[in-house]
């Protein structure tokens, strides 16, 4: 067992332009290493290059340089090994709607040569639910449903790594919760997980570890632990009842002036509790008018990750 399942060098990828359009680089150069059993994020806004990233781990998009590592195998070396080692759900969903959930996924196994003694196709339908419709078409089956017969096909070659490409997006509540509670138990039982998503909660929920991927570039990765300490900055936002003769004051407390009048505190949530914000509010003779508060957003993270600020 590799104790990283996974290591990428100075990995590169520059979509080849067409007509009229110039070429692309969607990945500039990213090294990763993901530890074996983890559950690891990879967190960006839409087009920092996450799918290409993935895609390029699965075998879908070939990379323009760099290396790739899977499972100990490198992939220009090792292509096949490499491949049998990972398992994708990509982000789009691409089924044949001629096909049956059991059908499908017996076709997946044969493509990646697992013999029809090792398959576990009826486990695997139980695994996400889909034993009611191993043997219906899958034009008939719901959004959720074909989502979860990706996942299925994820699994035939019983892969070391399981990649989920944005599993969740525009996924409903009790399915997001499936996917979760399925993929918590594959990594209990020893598989490595990785998985897209540009929430944060979601990332923080789920991940012991977090890469932060931005215009194809990692801007930050670390344990989930810490990434949190270092981004868990707060903005509260006092409206004050009349112009104050006084700014507050408070160590480790910014303040902002704002054009519509409004006083503008940043703070970071675990050195400075809000009530010594307030505190300083008070004591500079303010009278509060409103007050609400404004969390960083992924936005925002990106700056202060990218500006080494924390
Ligand atoms: P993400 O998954 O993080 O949203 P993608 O990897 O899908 O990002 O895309 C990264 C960038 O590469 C985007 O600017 C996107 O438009 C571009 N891109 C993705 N796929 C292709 C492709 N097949 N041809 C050209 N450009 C592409
Ligand atoms: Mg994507």
């Amino acid at each position: 067992m590799a104790s990283n399942a996974i290591e990428i060098e100075q990995l590169r990828k520059t979509y080849a332009g067409g007509k009229g359009t110039a070429p692309h680089e969607a990945l500039k150069g990213i090294d990763l290493s993901i530890p074996t059993g983890s559950v690891f994020g990879l967190l960006g806004p839409n087009g920092a290059g996450k799918s290409t990233l993935i895609n390029i781990l699965a075998g879908l998009v070939i990379k323009t340089s760099g290396r790739v590592r899977i499972w100990g195998f490198d992939q220009d070396v090792n292509p096949r090994q490499s491949r049998a080692s990972i398992g994708v759900m990509p982000q789009e969903l691409n089924l044949d709607p001629f096909f049956k959930p059991r059908g499908a996924l017996e076709v997946q196994a044969g493509l990646y040569g697992v013999p029809k003694s090792q398959r576990r196709t009826d486990e695997i339908l139980r695994l996400v639910g889909l034993e009611d419709k191993a043997d219906a078409y899958s034009r008939t089956l719901s959004g959720g449903m074909r989502r979860r017969l990706l996942l299925g096909k994820a699994l035939v070659h019983h892969p070391h790594i399981l990649v989920l490409d944005e599993p969740t997006a525009g996924v409903d509540i009790e399915l997001r919760q499936m996917l979760w509670a399925n993929v918590r138990r594959l990594n209990q039982q020893g598989m490595t997980i990785i998985l897209t998503t540009h929430y944060l909660e979601e990332a923080e929920e789920m991940c012991d570890e977090i890469a932060i991927i931005n215009k194809g570039s990692v801007v930050a990765c670390d344990s989930t632990v810490n990434l949190l300490g270092r981004i868990d900055s707060k903005t509260m936002v006092i409206q004050p009842a009349s112009p104050p003769k006084a700014l507050p004051v408070a160590a480790g407390v910014e303040v902002e002036q704002r054009a519509d009048g409004a006083l503008a505190l940043h703070y970071h949530a675990r050195q400075t509790p809000a009530e010594a914000v307030l505190e300083a509010v008070r004591a500079a003779g303010i009278s509060i008018g409103d007050v609400r508060t404004e969390q960083a957003d992924l936005e925002d993270v990106f700056l202060t990750l990218t500006r080494g600020v924390a």
